[in-house]
């Protein structure tokens, strides 16, 4: 068994996950209305792969014996003025996700609790992965500025995703 306040923070932590995929989501409805039809691919698979951090954290309670907790999902903003101010955000979001997976470090550490500490691993590995494909895009975006043609081709090759 967890102890409660592991507990608590990882249920806090499949909150957050399902919020990050309720957000890509929107992101991606928002870029199906722009036409953009590559970034709301994009968009869906990452949504898609939130549900699947949430489930990582959802089976390891399970796992332990514990309990999940379900709180409410906040609402996501639904439009963005540009790609790049949708990819800032996605790439603020995540680097906001870091630091919580750091503090679930720091407390599986001052509770010795060696099981989660090792299941953490697997997150603090993907986030370096989830900043640097979001501030890829956002480097790319800055660099093209406004150019139509360019924001298709971006989005042609964010399309690529599987
Ligand atoms: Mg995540």
């Amino acid at each position: 068994m967890l102890k409660p306040n592991v507990q608590e923070a990882i249920n806090q932590q499949i909150n957050r996950e399902l919020f990050s995929s309720y957000l890509y989501l929107a992101m991606s409805a928002h870029f199906e209305s722009q036409l953009l039809k590559g970034m709301a691919k994009w968009m869906r698979i990452q949504a898609k792969e939130e549900r699947v951090h949430a489930m990582k954290f959802y089976d390891y309670v399970i796992d332990r014996g514990s309990t999940v907790a379900f709180y409410p999902i906040e609402a996501p903003t639904a439009a963005w003025d540009s790609p790049l101010a949708a990819f800032e955000q996605a790439y603020q979001h995540e680097q906001k996700v870091t630091g919580h997976i750091a503090d679930l470090v720091n407390l599986a550490i001052k509770e010795k609790d060696h099981a989660t500490l090792e299941m953490l691993q697997w997150f603090v590995k993907e986030q370096v992965e989830e900043e640097v494909n979001a501030s890829e895009i956002v480097g790319k975006l800055k660099m093209i500025g406004e150019a139509p043609g360019m924001v298709l081709m971006i989005d042609h090759a964010l399309g690529k995703r599987e």
